[in-house]
């Protein structure tokens, strides 16, 4: 792969392209936007060619890897001496991290053991040293305070690039010593197409499209896990379902069923990804359960307020009619933003039985039960 195949970060990619053209590349940069919307795979990308031995330049200030020399060979097989994908779970390879288990946030020791330690020696392979810092939005105040001394006097050969979804948690002396590039969603028809030719029917592909907000990484593992047969679409459908039919008695089992649906889907997720973390993974997966009935409440909100924005849930009409039926304009307002409060809970770790519970209490339209 190479810059120009990287999708819809036109904007971002003409300002990286615009400094190496003028010979002024920032030691340290934030790519800022959603998730799984391209900014791993610019960062990457973005990587190869600074440390590509023969870029290849175009029209204008176009510039790109040969994918041919020795470093883009060595970055494409992971193996590059000078290119670093940096990570919460290595803290399991930090000194004195044997058997620890992946954090929520990323540890200082991380930071300290694979940036900072590592920064100081020059490059062995190429003219430039490539840090890629996954997650930053987890980076906890000591850990930034970590950094700062690699962010405040970088080696001239190093270039750090922070992935972030969320800007405002980093430190403002961490993001006056970036230069940040936001990325923006993708296209919901290029979403569509990809999907599509994947093998996914239309009304999934077209749904999964549409919740993924411009998520193009999202929405493939979505379509992953829905061609390996976890029967993503139909658990959508039922959960639909289940919020328009939902009655007080009936939260108890049917948050128990939620909990099942979300561990269905995790396992699938896990089986499918492997290496990454079993918890992530199952938050990731309790948060697309939530966000489906987010999608389904704002497709509800609409209906009253006669917006003309673009149902998620197309493929279940008649549904959010009748949700639309139940509740008013405000209530589904206020049931999205207990919603949200409950996406949060995910990322803190609550019992997972609790989040359900709650969202369904939620749904049902109750007051709060306490955390
Ligand atoms: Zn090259």
């Amino acid at each position: 792969m190479s810059l120009k195949e990287v999708l819809c970060q036109e904007r971002g990619i003409s300002l990286l392209r615009r400094a190496f053209a003028a010979g002024r590349v920032p030691h340290a940069y934030i790519f800022a936007g959603g998730e799984g919307i391209g900014k791993f795979k610019t960062a990457s990308e973005w990587g190869k060619v600074l440390l590509c031995r023969e870029p290849i330049f175009g029209d204008g200030d176009s510039v790109d890897s040969c994918g041919r020399c020795d470093s883009c060979r060595l970055v494409d097989s992971d193996a590059h001496p000078d290119f670093s994908i940096v990570y919460k779970e290595l803290i399991e390879f930090t000194r004195e991290g044997k058997n620890k288990k992946a954090p929520l946030d990323l540890p200082i020791d991380v930071i300290r053991e694979f940036v900072v330690e590592k920064v100081s020696t020059r490059p062995s392979l190429s003219e430039r040293k490539v840090y890629i810092i996954r997650e930053a939005e987890k980076l906890n105040i000591s850990s930034q305070n970590c950094l700062l001394k690699a962010l405040e006097e970088p080696p001239e050969y190093c270039c750090i690039i922070l992935l972030c979804t969320r800007l405002e948690s980093l430190l403002a002396t961490t993001r006056s010593r970036c230069q940040i590039i936001r990325f923006g969603p993708v296209g919901e028809d290029l979403i569509f197409e990809k999907l599509h030719n994947s093998g996914i029917g239309a009304d999934a592909g077209r749904y999964f499209a549409r919740l993924s907000g411009g998520s193009m990484g999202l929405a493939c593992r979505w379509g992953a896990l829905e061609s390996s047969g976890a029967g993503l679409y139909k658990i959508k459908k039922e959960v639909v379902e289940s919020i328009v039919k939902l009655e007080y008695g009936e939260i108890p089992d049917a948050a128990a069923d939620l909990l099942e649906k979300s561990k269905a889907i995790s396992k699938a997720w896990v089986e499918a990804e492997g290496a990454t973390s079993a918890k992530d993974i199952s938050r990731q997966a309790a948060k697309s359960v939530v966000r489906m009935a987010i999608s389904a409440l704002y497709d509800a909100m609409n209906l009253h307020l006669q917006r003309e924005t673009t149902t998620v849930n197309s493929d279940q009409s008649d549904m959010i009619q009748e949700l639309a039926g139940r509740f008013s304009a405000e209530q589904l307002a206020e049931m999205v933003s207990d919603c949200y409060e409950i996406l949060r809970w995910i990322e803190s770790n609550v019992n997972e039985r609790l989040i359900f519970e709650q969202l369904l209490f939620n749904l049902a339209g109750s007051d709060r039960i306490s955390a």
